[in-house]
């Protein structure tokens, strides 16, 4: 059966030879009879593929050996708002609101301490990045969301003060792209973009940022302790984890993030291209914000809207309906979608075009 080209926004697309050695370690893990599913999570095989999943993890953001720790916990990106904030936040935290996933960060935030809005683009419905905005003294710690998964905005530069440390939410970007990774002091991201199946959440923490609060941490919640346990406090999400470990070793054998990067720098570009040769297309971003990884647009005239619905359908392409909040059409574009698939989208849209 012919797979689609898949551009929705998630949850997991991964590659298919990751999801073939997936399937088959349900049945069988590595020749041993058994499968992932019921090994135990304290065998040395388990043992050695968080270890391994958690080394990959810090190889790829080039963060070996500079004082960082990589878990995997549970519970999602929207358990680290608050995970942050109770590990992180005694008196004040700066937030940048650039959409829904930030503006949950802060809701989250608010219920350890206060937090300052230091500039946010919901009134032109976070179609771009604010920039122009001052860093004050004394905060505990400064939250990012690198990339708006809903609107299809991507931060490029993250201003920090001297001191501060800087919390960033990368949910929908990691491992997409190169970036000086030490500048951030707190990176987490739910699995299911560019990692692996839901159920696992990796939080990358320098240590040294942490115990600084006065407040009790409940055993869960705490950093410190799910360093100590690494990352086996209880059981981890034993599936979520061998899957990211082998879409790492993907990652690995396709020449890391500094390729992987080249390619979705080349996905975008074809659709951004398109979007702005097109007359029957717009994009909704501002031209400097636009992500990589989500694509958001729309047809000028709506009503042509049903026509170019049937012809994305017929032609193999799944998910590129807009979220609602945006409406439109938005197409994802993560680490194993192929430049193939973005091919096949733009031939749509300028049949379209010469049809419409
Ligand atoms: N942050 C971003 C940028 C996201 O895209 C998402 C989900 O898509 C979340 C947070 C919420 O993640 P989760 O569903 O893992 O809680």
């Amino acid at each position: 059966m012919e797979r689609p080209h898949n551009f929705s926004a998630g949850p997991c697309i991964l590659p298919l030879e990751v999801f073939e050695k997936a399937s088959q370690s349900v049945i069988d893990l590595d020749n041993s009879g058994l499968s992932i599913l019921e090994i135990s999570h304290r065998s040395t095989a388990f043992v050695g593929i968080i270890e391994k999943a958690r080394e990959l993890a810090l190889e790829h953001l080039n963060l070996q050996g500079k004082g960082y720790k990589a878990l995997f916990l549970q519970g999602g990106a929207s358990l680290q708002f608050l995970m942050t904030a109770y590990n992180l936040l005694e008196k004040k935290a700066g937030y940048l609101d650039t959409g829904t996933w930030s503006s949950n960060a802060i809701k989250e935030a608010n219920n350890f301490g206060e937090t300052e809005v230091l500039a946010s683009s919901k009134s032109s419905n976070y179609n771009y990045i604010p920039k122009d905005f001052s860093i004050p003294e004394g905060l505990d710690y400064l939250h990012y969301t690198s990339n708006n998964t809903i609107y299809g905005t991507q931060m490029k530069t993250f201003p920090k003060k001297a001191n501060t440390p800087l919390v960033c939410d990368m949910s929908s970007d990691i491992f997409s792209r190169q970036l000086d990774y030490s500048q951030f002091d707190l990176i987490y991201a739910g699995a299911q973009k560019n990692m692996g199946p839901a159920g696992a959440t990796l939080v990358v923490v320098k240590e040294d940022i942490l115990g600084k609060v006065s407040r009790a941490i409940p055993s869960m919640m705490d950093y410190q302790l799910m360093i100590k346990r690494e990352s086996m406090f209880n059981t981890p999400p034993v599936f979520s984890v061998y899957v990211s470990m082998l879409n790492l070793e993907w990652l690995s054998r396709n020449g890391g993030v500094p390729s992987i990067e080249k390619k979705n720098q080349a996905k975008a570009d074809l659709i951004y291209s398109e979007i702005d040769r097109n007359p029957l297309f717009e994009g909704f971003t501002a031209l400097e914000d636009r992500s990589m990884m989500n694509a958001t647009f729309s047809l000028k005239e709506k009503q042509l809207g049903p026509k170019f619905d049937e012809l994305w359908k017929a032609s193999h392409i799944n998910g590129l309906s807009g979220h609602r909040s945006v409406g439109g059409y938005r197409a994802s574009m993560y680490n194993a979608l192929t430049l193939d698939s973005v091919k096949v989208l733009v031939d749509v849209m300028k049949h379209f075009e010469k049809t419409a």
